[in-house]
């Protein structure tokens, strides 16, 4: 451990060193009492996974320590090296491991997919899944704040107050960024993932700026952009809640306060959000050419037993998501 620590020094000398050379001002190298992760180079040395145990063994502690989350890794996986980590919240060991791309490659959906994000239901999509989650501040947070506005500033209270805050951060970052992958890996399934972005922009000017923040939808969208090869983004303009998902026709009076959608030429009633994502869904395509366009699958406005699982899969256990269905009658399919 000590090697590695001693690596990283040397390395990041010599990367100042030549920051320097180049002209671009480094500053005085400043003394460091605390040192926030340590690089463990050799596995089975300087760290050994105990994955049945739920354990880790560390060199120089003679008790190995229990771990959470080690049945995330993959089986039959190569670990190359490690890294432990301390955050405001305890203690984290990073880990790095090899495994055969096509066995972590998950099993594709083979229909495209809309979405629509809502302040009241986040995440609708155009197969009728609602996903709900919270990711705001929590009670004790507020609490917490209060509770250091109060204080002496640099007094010891202080202090242990300001590390709570710290943690109390820290867990709701972990949470959401817990969603976020979740909500990732379900919708990287699918073959193409069509969004209407420009939406949140004009929230965010409104009335709903808050709420708007503790839904993350902003971060959510800038994933999905950042990780999904097959996004289509949707023209903000097009007016996909005021259009009938069925026939087409144009309904101008429909507020934000309207849950569902009632179609006077074709009779569809629909739930207002699972509407929009079905609009945003087929405006999408057939803005794009594709050969999926022209015959979508006749399934794509319901969920289908393989989706149901593997929706379920990826949500399971998480107490901040709540996974609903919503649905047309049968005779009147949307596709
Ligand atoms: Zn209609």
């Amino acid at each position: 451990m000590k090697q590695g620590i001693l690596d990283r020094i040397k390395k990041n000398l010599t990367d100042l060193s030549k920051a320097k050379r180049k002209g671009i001002k480094v500053g005085k190298l400043k003394f460091k009492s605390d040192y926030r992760n340590i690089p463990l180079k050799q596995n089975g040395i300087t760290f050994k996974v105990l994955k049945d145990k739920n354990r880790i063994k560390l060199q120089g502690l003679k008790k190995p320590l229990r771990v959470l989350g080690l049945h995330q890794l993959p089986e039959n996986c190569d670990i190359a090296k490690a890294e432990l980590i301390k955050k405001p919240d305890g203690y984290y060991i990073h880990l790095t491991c090899y495994t055969d791309k096509d066995r972590i490659k998950h099993e594709k959906i083979n229909k495209p997919i809309g979405i629509d994000f809502g302040i009241k239901h986040q995440l609708t999509l155009s197969n009728g899944v609602k996903i709900n989650y919270r990711i705001g501040e929590t009670q004790r947070l507020k609490k917490l704040q209060k509770k250091l506005s109060r204080q002496q500033k640099g007094s010891r209270n202080y202090q242990k107050t300001k590390h709570k805050i710290q943690r109390e951060h820290q867990k709701i970052y972990n949470r959401r960024k817990d969603i976020k992958n979740k909500i990732l890996s379900l919708l990287k399934r699918y073959e193409y993932v069509l969004i209407q972005e420009e939406q949140v922009k004009n929230w965010h000017s409104g009335l709903f700026g808050k709420q708007i923040q503790d839904t993350g939808i902003g971060g959510i969208i800038s994933m999905l952009k950042q990780n999904i090869e097959t996004l289509i983004p949707v023209d903000r303009y097009e007016a996909t809640t005021k259009i009938c998902s069925r026939c087409g026709s144009r309904k101008e009076d429909i507020t934000l306060s309207d849950r569902t959608y009632k179609c006077e030429s074709c009779g569809l009633v629909i739930d207002r959000d699972f509407n929009s994502a079905v609009n945003i869904l087929k405006i999408g395509l057939s803005r794009v050419e594709t050969t999926t366009v022209k015959n979508l699958p006749t399934d794509c406005g319901e969920v289908t037993p393989v989706e149901r699982e593997a929706t379920a899969r990826v949500f399971k256990g998480s107490p901040y998501i709540r996974v609903s269905y919503t649905s047309v009658k049968q005779e009147a399919r949307l596709f």
